[in-house]
């Protein structure tokens, strides 16, 4: 199955994208994700995104869409993925299902975590990573064992660069402008499904569960 994850910035896109990763085998594409690893190898890709994020700004659709189209090139993409943080205009949507129609492939379902716009800032704002492999935690809602430890591999847990306050009022507008419009591009073509994001991780992966089993019960 080939799925998008969409919502917000702090809409718990990474945190369900973990989750379906391992329960359905499929890889998780992030865009975000892989411009991190771009800046901190310091690529020249790395160094241009990194102008963009550090304001809240969208990486321009020229650079994303080449990243993207190179890894869905790749053979693990080959019985299904699950695309997060892309596409985020709808120039970038267009683009996806061109580089799809030509392999004979297409979005099956597109889930969209809706979330309140205060909780998303307090999420945000109390998120932490690891620095090393990437997991993420909350200062509330999903503390390390031991304070500022990560739980998988022992790596340093920081706040992300564009997680601080002035960044991600930038990020959510961002969202509302440019990204948000294309859940109508979606539930046009019939494959947009809603789900609420403001509960726990667990929650909202139990709604997930369901549109996956449904979508099984189809085929
Ligand atoms: P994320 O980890 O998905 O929150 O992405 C972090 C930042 O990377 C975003 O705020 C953007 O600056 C940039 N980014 C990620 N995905 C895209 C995309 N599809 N288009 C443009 N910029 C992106």
């Amino acid at each position: 199955m080939n799925l998008l994850i969409m919502g917000p910035p702090g809409a718990g896109k990474g945190s369900q994208a973990v989750i379906i990763k391992e329960r359905y085998n499929i890889p998780h594409i992030s865009t975000g994700a892989m411009f991190r690893e771009a800046i901190k190898a310091k690529t020249k890709t790395g160094l241009l995104a990194k102008e963009y994020i550090d304001k809240g700004e969208l990486v321009p659709d020229s650079v994303t869409i080449e990243l993207v189209r190179e890894r869905l090139q790749a053979d693990d993409t080959k019985n299904g993925f699950l695309l997060d943080g892309f596409p985020r205009t709808i120039a970038q949507a267009q683009a996806l299902d061109q580089i799809l129609s030509e392999v004979g492939k297409k979005i099956d379902k597109v889930i969209n975590l809706v979330v309140d716009e205060e909780i998303l800032v307090i999420r945000i704002s109390g998120r932490r990573v690891c620095k090393t492999c990437g997991e993420t935690y909350h200062i509330v809602n999903k503390k390390p064992k031991v304070e500022e430890i990560c739980d998988v591999c022992g790596g340093e847990l920081i706040q992300r660069a564009d997680d601080n306050v002035a960044t991600v009022t930038n990020r959510i507008k961002v969202y509302y402008e440019k990204t948000r419009p294309l859940l109508n591009y979606y539930d046009d073509k019939g494959i947009l499904i809603n789900i609420d994001g403001s509960g726990e991780i667990e929650e909202t992966f139990r709604y997930v569960e369901k549109i996956m089993e449904d979508a099984n019960d189809l085929t």
